[in-house]
């Protein structure tokens, strides 16, 4: 991959992030406002689907229903919590000017542990215990950019859940209530089976409005506008975002079977693959252009990622060395074969079409 792929002209370094200026209560409806238009993209008339954004400092997100003049009704209940992490681990990520290199710059680096905080509140805290950061205009638009990205893949995640009946099934069957962080009731096979179809079908959506939906495109920037900047910006969204976000990284078969959702890697293959199939059918000129970037990225941006710490990469290479190992490549055709099981059982809630089987 040529890595000196924008070639600008640096500006003046003087901007400093701030995620907590940017969901200050003023900010908030702004924010709602934002949500709203990411659910409005995939919601139909046969529901309806409002978010409310509350500052609770668990990266908890829950799902409500209730039937509202006739047709269903959802509620998401985001804990604002989750954004203000994204948006600081993003800072992090891109103060390394390797990633997404030419494309604006950073005055330098942040050295943190680690990001697999408990809170945001503690990122916060490393982060404010750094020397100072700071970007060029361009390397903040990049920021915003892929900010609205990540924020696009978790809105349409839970919205997913919806469409794609899981939240209905389990008000049927078990919880009134739709908690992301939680087996909701079910097997750990069972939950992490709907978590991989609802990843698969954001995934292959978000490369899909990209390449088609011109309104979507003129919010990307322009030097990431052709399919190849498509690609880069979708791959980096599920590196970041499965990698980045705290735990979920599994050694063994038992640590896999723990977890609410798959692990890491896992996460990331789902998704990829979906991606892949969907490149397949539609761009098949560009399917090895994305092969290639998925191969040449993944551990470049690990390693930069992780440069500073070892003990995390560690962690990392362990989940990805499982993931491919005959015991990981056995539990995620489990993972494939289940959801085979589950396509009959969702059919009768679903608004939106679900992965395909394999
Ligand atoms: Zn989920």
């Amino acid at each position: 991959m040529e890595r000196l792929r924008f070639d600008i002209p640096g500006f003046d370094l003087k901007i400093k992030l701030n995620s907590s200026e940017t969901c200050s209560p003023e900010k908030i409806s702004g924010f709602e406002h934002t949500i709203n238009n990411l659910i409005g993209e995939l919601v139909t008339e046969e529901f309806e689907v409002s978010a409310t954004v509350k500052e609770l400092n668990t990266f908890s997100i829950s799902i409500s229903a209730v039937h509202n003049r006739g047709i269903r009704a959802y509620q998401i209940s985001f804990d604002v919590g989750l954004f203000k992490w994204i948006y600081d681990s993003l800072y992090v990520v891109l103060s390394n000017n390797d990633i997404f290199s030419g494309f604006g710059s950073s005055s330098g680096r942040f050295s943190i542990p680690t990001l697999d905080v408990p809170d945001w509140n503690s990122l916060d805290l490393a982060m404010a215990n750094n020397e100072e950061v700071l970007f060029d205009a361009d390397r903040l638009t990049l920021h915003g950019y892929l900010y609205t990205l990540c924020l696009s893949f978790i809105i349409r995640h839970e919205v997913r859940h919806i469409a794609n009946g899981h939240v209905d099934y389990l008000h049927n069957e078990l919880n009134p209530l739709f908690y992301e962080n939680s087996r909701n009731g079910l097997s750990t096979m069972d939950n992490q089976t709907l978590e991989m179809d609802v990843d698969s079908c954001v995934f292959v959506g978000i490369l899909h409005g990209m390449l088609n939906d011109s309104s979507q495109k003129e919010r990307i920037p322009e030097e990431l506008r052709d399919e190849m900047g498509v690609f880069m910006s979708a791959l980096f969204c599920i590196q970041f975002l499965f990698y980045c976000l705290p735990s979920r990284k599994a050694t063994s078969i038992a640590e896999a079977e723990a977890n609410s959702h798959p692990n890491a890697y896992l996460r990331y293959f789902f998704s990829f693959t979906a991606g892949l199939s969907y490149i397949e059918e539609n761009w098949p000129n560009h399917l090895d252009a994305f092969g290639n970037l998925h191969k040449e990225n993944f551990w470049q941006f690990i390693n930069s990622v992780f440069e500073n710490d070892s003990v995390q990469l560690e962690k990392i290479r362990l989940d990805y060395d499982w993931s491919n190992s005959q015991e990981g490549f056995d539990y995620m055709n489990r993972i494939w074969d289940n959801w085979n099981s589950w396509i009959p059982r969702l059919q009768r809630f679903t608004y939106l079409p679900l992965a395909s089987s394999t």
